[in-house]
């Protein structure tokens, strides 16, 4: 069995779920309430692959908001991962994907030192962040969106926001190793980081957002924060592709420029429908088909039954495991999001 461990992306969002999902208790509190409650299981899913095997997961609901950090509840944001963990394990998943925020929490407050939860002693090899699958379709979706744009790699600008990051130190790896992009702009506020980052491409320009956005083909935001930025379209070039990768959102305003094509990056569509709830909760386009690639992550797992925390840790996806994840993702029926806005 797989599990996903997921959040919502505000307490706004949260109260209007609770009260969809039949919580009215959770409904109208704030969130204070939020910090204390427990995990729970919300969904069970059902997927059945390209080949015909079929797998059965849970959704856990970590109760983490991100609000948590912006106000500074680093004890409680923190609770809510290991609990999640806990709950997980304590139902007997065997792979796990830390989505959204859980794993940045994770690797930010070393939450591998708290291994005993209550009675629980947490497996790390049952959990997985998803990132190698969430930074291999982001690729993907750059590759296979740009041409139809009108952007040509071999030509174009490519700035990475977060570039530091896990996901976004991938997607750098592999555009510079597997495309023939022009210029890479490399875009985070630790100097020290993007100075490594740049030594081990050997390449890459290293810019301030401001700085970098009018004058990238392709901006792919992968930065962990807890709220979206204002863009201004007329300040970006046109065409330009805008691809968000983040969660929440790294884009606060919806933009509407006939030249600026808004792709919502690191979400796959399945070929069958999936047989579950969540996803139109979290606002997909078509909730019986698209989900997030850290999400498909451990149900190509479970297909695999590769149980092994296979993206762990910080900046050592390579592009090996990039290729497996990539494969196992086509033979199961999963397909880069495509389509823009
Ligand atoms: P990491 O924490 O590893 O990296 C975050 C990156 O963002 C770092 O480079 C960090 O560098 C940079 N960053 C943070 N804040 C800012 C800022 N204000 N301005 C510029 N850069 C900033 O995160 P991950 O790579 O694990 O995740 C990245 C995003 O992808 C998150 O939003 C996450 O929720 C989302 N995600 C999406 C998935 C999907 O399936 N679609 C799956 C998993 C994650 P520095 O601190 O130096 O600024």
């Amino acid at each position: 069995m797989f599990g996903l461990i997921g959040h919502l992306t505000s307490l706004e969002h949260a109260q209007s779920v609770a009260r969809e999902l039949g919580y009215p208790e959770y409904a109208d509190q704030g969130l204070d309430f939020w910090c204390s409650a427990p995990p729970q299981i919300v969904d069970t899913i059902k997927v059945t692959s390209a080949t015909g095997q079929q797998i059965e997961g849970r959704y856990v609901e970590s109760c983490f908001l991100p609000e948590m950090l912006a106000t500074r509840r680093i004890k409680a944001a923190t609770r809510k991962i290991v609990n999640a963990m806990a709950h997980a394990q304590k139902n007997g998943i065997n792979i796990t994907a830390l989505g959204g925020f859980s794993s940045i929490i994770f690797e930010n407050f070393n939450l591998q030192q708290i291994q005993q939860v209550r009675n629980i002693k947490l497996e790390f090899e049952r959990f997985t962040t998803g990132n190698t699958h969430t930074a291999y379709i982001i690729c993907r979706q750059v590759e296979q969106v740009s041409k139809p744009l009108g952007i040509n790699l071999s030509q174009a600008t490519v700035a990475v926001c977060g570039a530091t990051g896990d996901i976004g130190s991938a997607i750098c790896r592999w555009l510079n190793a597997r495309t023939d992009v022009a210029e890479l702009l490399l875009i985070a506020r630790n100097q020290e980081r993007l100075q490594l980052l740049q030594e081990e491409l050997g390449r890459g320009k290293i810019m301030s957002v401001e700085e970098a956005l009018p004058q990238a083909d392709i901006i792919v935001w992968v930065a962990s924060m807890p709220k979206g930025v204002e863009i201004d379209p007329t300040q970006l070039k046109h065409p330009c592709l805008l691809i968000d990768g983040g969660y929440p959102k790294n884009l606060g305003n919806i933009i509407k420029h006939p030249d600026v094509h808004v792709l919502n990056g690191g979400i796959v569509e399945h070929s069958l429908d999936i047989e579950w709830k969540i996803m139109s909760i979290v606002n997909m386009d078509v909730p019986a088909r698209q989900l997030f690639a850290c999400f498909a992550e451990s149900m190509l797992l479970e297909f695999e039954k590769l149980y092994t925390n296979f993206s762990w840790g910080r900046n050592q996806i390579s592009l090996e495991k990039m290729d497996l994840i990539g494969q196992v993702s086509l033979k199961h029926g999963f397909r880069p999001l495509l389509m823009v806005s």
